[in-house]
């Protein structure tokens, strides 16, 4: 768990624990919860998109490396599965999180 998510859990159980005392207050609270979720689901890394396509300069599929929320593209490999396609998303860890949309990133392999 995050600590966006820490701060998530805390903030929806405030109401609970103290009693809802105002129709605003609850109101006010739940606005706080849908800006933090926004922020729990951004913080909370996905599995990059790989999107085939035919690269007609060497006639085979290739595969555009996408982020799963915005769908910048990340990057492009030949390869969907393999020794190359491994070390391709093993040099791209380090990315953690889109330049365009600031989405975290999981580069792992689909058995991780
Ligand atoms: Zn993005």
């Amino acid at each position: 768990m995050n600590k966006y998510l820490e701060a998530l859990d805390d903030v929806a159980a405030l109401a609970y624990d103290h009693g809802c005392i105002s129709v605003e207050g609850v109101i006010a609270r739940d606005e706080h919860v849908i800006l933090l979720q926004e922020l729990v689901d951004r913080a909370t890394p996905t599995k990059i998109v790989l999107s085939p396509f035919h690269d007609v300069l060497s006639d085979q599929t290739a595969y555009i490396i996408q982020c799963p929320s915005c769908k910048y593209g990340l990057g492009v490999t030949m390869h969907k599965v393999g020794t190359y396609f491994e070390n391709y998303l093993e040099g791209h860890r380090d990315i953690k999180f889109c330049s365009d949309c600031g989405k975290a990133l999981d580069w792992s392999k689909d058995d991780e």
